[in-house]
């Protein structure tokens, strides 16, 4: 019997569905999960010692491959000195310089442990500033799994939000207002009508939770204007793009200046660290500055703070975003025409080291275009791709990710693989 499916059946019975996060029991695409033995650059091992070209890098973080040398021996490091105080060090001082060096907004930034408690710690302070209960989120977005961000649109244009997990009260959900992504009427149909009680407005400002999906021009300007407009805070959820879309972030991309920004992911370089931060007279309401309450026994652990050092030192080298975008473009590019050659319809688009694609005629722009994509052969494709030794996301709706191991070479060599995968489906 396969190593990961005896693994799979072991865990089952003491871990729910034998996963500590939901995506990796491969539900969407059916089949037995790959136990990770140990990776390395672009590649992974799976229990059966199978070696996978791994296009997830643990949703992000692995930007520079898997287990880079200099990241490791930071770690290494940092654990002989000590694995976590609860008293602050200076790594923290050296990370927040770091992170409000790279990003213009950020004047000021808290760490925390996961990108979940980023966002509602953005959240909450977003309340706090303003005094106001509305918060504003997009359809196919997703802001970890704190209660108020667990919602769903409701039926009809403006409607507030409706629970998407069992366990949320309506209650918890009553204040979240569900907008469709790069719609611009609608979002200001709802600040003429509400805007004067809407604390903020949370995105991801490039979405990779519905697949890869980018704003538009209009989009984004509107956002900021609005929210300038009516006082209410814009907050840039880049716990996904922060450091992954460029060096400096989808905002910078952009040319927008968010009130606060959420990172995660990249900026611990595999290890659980996030953060949140941007105007100082807003991070000022944070206690112990402020009344806002925010806390944490491990915010700022030593180990995730010197991993995360040494991934943003090791990622402003000149020329990593740029060999990033144009490996990432050529996957994206190649995946299409190999596609287009087997007479299967597939889109794709990338920015920076994040790709998409998508088993529809054209590239979407919203969460109801995302879905409108053909799921079977996507599962297909994802299982043909496998058994050729490439790990694509286990899900139609995540964005694929890239690293800088992931060689020209590399690159090739998967849409040869994908060529030999889309003749046999
Ligand atoms: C992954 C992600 C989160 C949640 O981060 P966790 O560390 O998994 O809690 C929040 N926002 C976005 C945009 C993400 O991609």
């Amino acid at each position: 019997m396969s190593r990961n499916l005896e693994l799979f059946e072991r865990g089952k019975q003491v871990i729910p569905g034998g996963v500590n996060s939901p995506v990796r029991a491969f539900g969407q695409v059916g089949g037995t999960p790959r136990f990770v033995k140990r990776a390395e650059g672009a590649w992974f091992w799976d229990a059966d010692d199978k070696q996978y070209l791994d296009y997830v890098g643990s949703w992000g973080p692995a930007i520079l491959g898997h287990a880079h040398p200099e990241v490791v021996k930071a770690v290494q490091d940092a654990a002989v000195g000590g694995l976590s105080f609860g008293a602050p060090t200076e790594g923290e001082v050296a990370i927040a310089e770091e992170i409000c060096k790279l990003l213009p907004s950020v004047e000021q930034v808290r760490l925390v442990s996961s990108g979940t408690e980023a966002t509602m710690s953005t959240i909450r302070l977003a309340r706090g500033f303003t005094g106001r209960d509305l918060i504003v989120k997009f359809e196919g977005c997703y802001h970890g799994h704190s209660d108020s961000l667990l919602v769903k649109a409701g039926s009809g244009l403006l409607t507030f939000g409706n629970p998407s997990s069992g366990g949320v009260p309506a209650d918890c959900t009553k204040h979240t207002l569900v907008l469709q992504y790069n719609d611009v009427n609608q979002l200001s149909d709802t600040f003429k009508e509400l805007g004067d009680k809407i604390a903020c407005v949370i995105l991801e400002p490039i979405a990779g939770n519905m697949n890869l999906i980018k704003p538009s021009a209009e989009f984004v300007k509107a956002l900021r204007a609005l929210t300038e407009q009516y006082g209410a805070v814009l907050i840039y959820d880049e716990v996904m793009t922060g450091f992954r879309v460029a060096l400096e972030c989808a905002q910078g991309l952009h040319g927008i200046t968010p009130d606060l920004t959420t990172l995660g992911k990249v900026v611990g370089g595999g290890m659980p660290l996030a953060a949140f931060g941007g105007r100082a007279d807003i991070m000022g309401k944070i206690a112990p500055l402020g009344n806002v309450y925010q806390a944490g026994t491990l915010s700022g652990n030593p180990l995730s703070v010197a991993a995360g050092l040494a991934t943003l030192r090791l990622i402003q080298q000149p020329g990593f975003h740029a060999a990033l975008g144009t490996r990432s473009a050529r996957l994206a590019q190649g995946l299409a025409e190999a596609a287009r050659e087997a007479g299967v319809p597939l889109s794709s688009d990338s920015v920076g080291g994040m790709f998409g694609f998508y088993f529809s005629e054209s590239v979407p722009a919203s969460y109801a275009e995302a879905t409108r994509c053909d799921i079977p052969r996507f599962k297909a494709f994802f299982h043909a791709m496998l058994d050729e030794g490439v790990y694509l996301a286990p899900s139609a709706y995540e964005a694929g990710f890239i690293s800088i191991a992931h060689t020209e070479a590399l690159i090739e060599d998967t849409i040869a693989a994908a060529r030999r995968a889309f003749a046999n489906i």
